[in-house]
């Protein structure tokens, strides 16, 4: 019996570390909040449904309490800074890869939050009334995953084709530079190289 107890004991410690080690880079990784991706991530076929403790699992902290409990980053956080300065690209929903807009519709609203004039694939973002404040908002949520993303307001006067301000979480955001602006970096990087 003693001689069973021990390997497993072994075992189990084992796997404890490993563990450690995985949750502890896992962390180190998130340095950044807005996730940037080498690739466009594969476009969710229909709508994603998970449990809360699921979605617990799968999000971090921030990322759950904004999209599944319609919370809120703080405005002109460490976020924003990333968000304003990436170039050209997709951005795509933490909840389910699904694609919602990108850096063409990007504009400076100066507001505090990432602000785009309109999303990029019109049919995975929903609209919807919310009275949280005591009054009237229209609430921007994901229409794969049902998460929240922002809120959108009409007519404050940008002159963008819209006049439409999709005031968004960038925490509940993943990033994909364009392909080119990728390549371009890469000759930059190489044409200093070679100076
Ligand atoms: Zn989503």
């Amino acid at each position: 019996m003693m001689r069973q107890t021990i390997p497993l004991a072994f075992a189990a410690l084992l796997v404890g570390v490993l563990l450690f080690g995985t949750i502890a880079k896992s962390q180190t990784n998130q340095g950044a909040p807005i996730e940037v991706m080498e690739k466009e991530p594969e476009q969710p076929q229909g709508e994603v449904k998970k449990s809360d403790e699921e979605w617990k699992k799968m999000l971090n902290a921030e990322q759950y309490r904004i999209l599944r409990k319609a919370g809120t980053e703080r405005a002109n956080g460490e976020v924003y800074k990333q968000f304003k300065k990436q170039g050209a690209g997709t951005y795509y929903c933490a909840g389910c890869d699904a694609e919602l807009f990108s850096s063409k519709e990007k504009f400076d609203s100066r507001c505090g939050w990432p602000s785009f004039y309109d999303p990029s694939k019109a049919k995975n973002v929903k609209l919807d009334v919310d009275y949280h404040l005591g009054y009237a908002r229209t609430e921007v949520r994901c229409n794969v995953c049902d998460g929240h993303l922002g809120h959108v307001f009409t007519g404050e006067g940008f002159d963008t084709p819209t006049d439409k301000r999709y005031c968004i979480n960038g925490t509940v955001l993943k990033f994909v530079p364009d392909a080119e602006a990728k390549d371009d970096k890469k000759e930059a990087a190489e044409k200093k190289k070679a100076e």
